[in-house]
């Protein structure tokens, strides 16, 4: 398994459930993917049979279902060596490959002006306890989910500026509307930061209108910034994983164009799917199943857990 997010997880677990040995390699030194790192805070409504769930707590619920040994942190993968079996980084030997690397390791897009030393420090692309900013001026640059998210879980917190350069958000329009009738969030649209300098201990960023000319400075005791990750998944295309619009192409086991080689969650794509935690879990459990087949054709398919 390629990817300790919440999809790489289940598909661990799932496995498991089938006798499958698994071992789950990470890039980062902790598992949960977007959930953890992004929005640990955030209630998620639309995981089946929970009404709400904290990403956190997802991530708990998870792990729960593994042991140490399934899970190997700090890794990241890049080679893969086909002449013997499939042999990753020169390491792992194994039968069959789950890519579940979601958008690719977590590279944020980096806030486009030039910050050193402890104007840097206050320039966050992750956070996981939202009372760090509590009482403080804080800017939230970027226009989709993320930024949002964030504005919403720090509203009550703290006083907060979201900016970005267009009137439109990429993120739900429903968050949009909620936090523009809270009227909690000041929004600064169309604006894009163009100057920064740390004095008196704040950030002064001067934000430049978009198609206008007006140029405002804003001071904040600390900024976040969601512009985004850099997707990485091209290294499988090295070892013949084709890839369509930046996304793993699957067939409908979830299987790629390599045989054996499998991905699930937000790393594949195929016309019509989203990208939300649910599907991902039903695409890991089509290609569980995929490899069960493949690895014990002579076995009739175990499909429900009560038979396994
Ligand atoms: C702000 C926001 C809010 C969201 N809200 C919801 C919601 O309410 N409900 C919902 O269902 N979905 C939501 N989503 C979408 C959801 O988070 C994703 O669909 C989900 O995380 C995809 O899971 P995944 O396991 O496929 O990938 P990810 O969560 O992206 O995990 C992939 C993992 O693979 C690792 N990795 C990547 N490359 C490598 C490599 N080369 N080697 C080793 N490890 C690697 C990464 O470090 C990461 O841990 C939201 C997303 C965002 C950004």
């Amino acid at each position: 398994m390629i990817g300790a997010g919440p999809v790489g997880l289940f598909a661990a677990y799932f496995a498991r459930l089938h006798g499958l040995k698994t071992v789950i390699l990470e890039s980062l030194n902790e598992p949960g993917g977007q959930p953890e790192m992004l929005y640990p805070f955030k209630k998620i409504l639309d995981i089946p049979v929970f009404q709400e769930i904290t990403a956190a707590d997802l991530t708990k619920r998870l792990l729960a279902g593994l042991t140490d040994q399934d899970l190997v942190t700090g890794h990241k993968v890049s080679k893969l060596t086909q002449d013997d079996g499939l042999v990753i980084d020169d390491e792992y030997q194994v039968r069959s490959i789950i890519i579940a690397t979601g958008n690719g390791a977590f590279k944020a897009k980096k806030f486009p002006l030039k910050a050193d030393g402890a104007a840097e420090d206050r320039i966050h692309y992750f956070f996981k306890n939202p009372q760090q900013f509590a009482g403080q001026k804080i800017g939230i640059f970027g226009g989709g989910d993320t930024a949002l998210d964030w504005s919403q879980e720090l509203a009550d917190l703290a006083q907060v500026t979201l900016v970005h350069r267009r009137d439109q958000f990429r993120g739900m329009e429903s968050s949009v509307d909620k936090l523009k009738a809270s009227g909690k969030v000041t929004f600064r649209t169309p604006y894009l930061p163009k100057s920064l300098q740390l004095a008196g201990g704040q950030l002064k960023i001067g934000l430049k209108q978009v198609g206008g000319d007006e140029v405002r400075e804003e001071s904040f005791d600390q900024i976040l910034v969601a512009y985004g990750f850099r997707a990485d998944n091209r290294f499988v295309s090295k070892w013949g994983v084709e890839l369509k619009q930046g996304l793993i192409d699957v067939d409908r086991a979830m299987q790629t164009s390599v045989a054996g080689i499998y991905a699930v969650g937000d790393a594949c794509g195929y016309p019509g799917r989203v990208p939300i935690i649910g599907i991902g879990f039903g695409e890991a459990q089509i290609a569980v199943n995929a490899i069960m087949q493949d690895l014990f054709p002579e076995k009739s398919l175990t499909i429900h857990s009560t038979s396994i």
